[in-house]
């Protein structure tokens, strides 16, 4: 799957590392001394990359945990988000991943260690209160698991830490390795759903609808509570309709009692992101977008209608406390 794995030459004897060059198995193993000089080459064709990305295993030296943007949040005030990875293995048009980098390469960082103790001196600095950390921003945070073993590692880390939740974010059915763990109140595993007619079209590489409601059926029944992300909504002809029958089908399969957070939010981006997705011929989904509140996104009055809709199906279900709109 991957012909090159590019290795920080200071990290090449870590135990981490040399398990995942194991599993790889990549044809070439180049070293480098630091990511930047890959990732970061100007020139880069991100849409020819994707096709055969390469891996590059690094350390993270700066800003290893942030604060999310302020609406970003599901209930918490203290709200940070941390990448072990750029980039994912699966294709969504609507990407911002796209934008946002000029590779496509995955970028593992291995230094998880360094991430643990930032985690751990901002949930000290918080004591007293819930402190949320979001792990699925610049990734997916389960579709490589079995290379990366994020959540086997973070998982027990967590579970530790009395007022930290870990919220992991995913359109993955990669489970195998939260099933050896007791379901916990402070892991948040939330699966990011849109309707089939949406998935097939424009989610490309990633498990059908039906695949994902099946694995979150089996971790409820399993004690875990399951985040939902309904972001993000999709402007379609028929909008009421596929996302009437979509919502009807969600909660029909799925324990409502079992469900930790809903979070919706229709499709948008940075501004700098959609030029260069524009560039990129890849902005077919923003037709209809405009330049409004600081970002790429649909008419105030339209993405009014699309989010009421929602919410409203929504509340038929699930107690308005657990939905938020990012
Ligand atoms: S799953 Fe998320 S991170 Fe991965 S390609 Fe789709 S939108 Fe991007």
């Amino acid at each position: 799957m991957i012909e090159n794995i590019y290795i920080e030459h200071t990290i090449s004897n870590n135990k981490i590392v040399k398990d995942i060059i194991k599993k790889i198995k990549a044809k070439n193993i180049i070293k480098c001394d630091s990511y930047r000089e890959i990732f970061n080459l100007k020139k880069q064709n991100f849409i020819l990359q994707k096709k055969n990305p390469s891996m590059i295993l690094a350390q993270k030296k700066n800003n290893l945990v942030l604060k999310t943007p302020a609406k970003f949040n599901i209930g918490s005030k203290n709200n940070y988000y941390f990448s072990h990875m750029l980039n994912c293995l699966f294709d969504c048009e609507y990407c911002f991943l796209q934008g946002m980098y000029r590779s496509a390469n995955y970028v593992i960082f291995t230094n998880y260690h360094s991430f643990k103790s930032e985690i751990k001196k901002i949930s000290e600095f918080h004591k007293n209160e819930a402190v949320h950390f979001f792990s699925g921003y610049d990734c997916d945070s389960l579709a490589l698991e079995n290379i990366t073993s994020f959540a086997k590692v973070f998982i027990p880390y967590f579970k530790k830490i009395k007022n930290a939740y870990l919220e992991l974010r995913t359109k993955s059915t990669n489970i195998k390795n939260i099933l050896a763990f007791e379901p916990s109140d402070n892991i948040i595993l939330a699966w990011s759903l849109n309707p089939n007619e949406i998935t097939k079209n424009y989610e490309n590489k990633t498990p059908s609808l039906k695949k994902r409601l099946e694995v979150i059926k089996k971790l409820q029944k399993l004690g875990w509570q399951v985040g939902l992300r309904f972001d993000p909504l999709i402007y379609h002809d028929n909008f009421n309709r596929i996302y009437g029958d979509f919502f009807k089908s969600v909660f029909c399969e799925l324990d409502s009692d079992r469900i930790h957070s809903i979070t919706l939010g229709t499709l948008r981006l940075p501004k700098s992101f959609f030029s260069t997705l524009k560039n990129l011929g890849k902005a077919n989904l923003f037709s209809k977008h405009k330049f409004e509140d600081k970002l790429y996104n649909y008419k105030k009055i339209d993405r009014d209608k699309m989010l009421s809709f929602c919410y409203k199906q929504i509340l038929e279900n699930v107690d308005k406390k657990k939905v938020f709109f990012n």
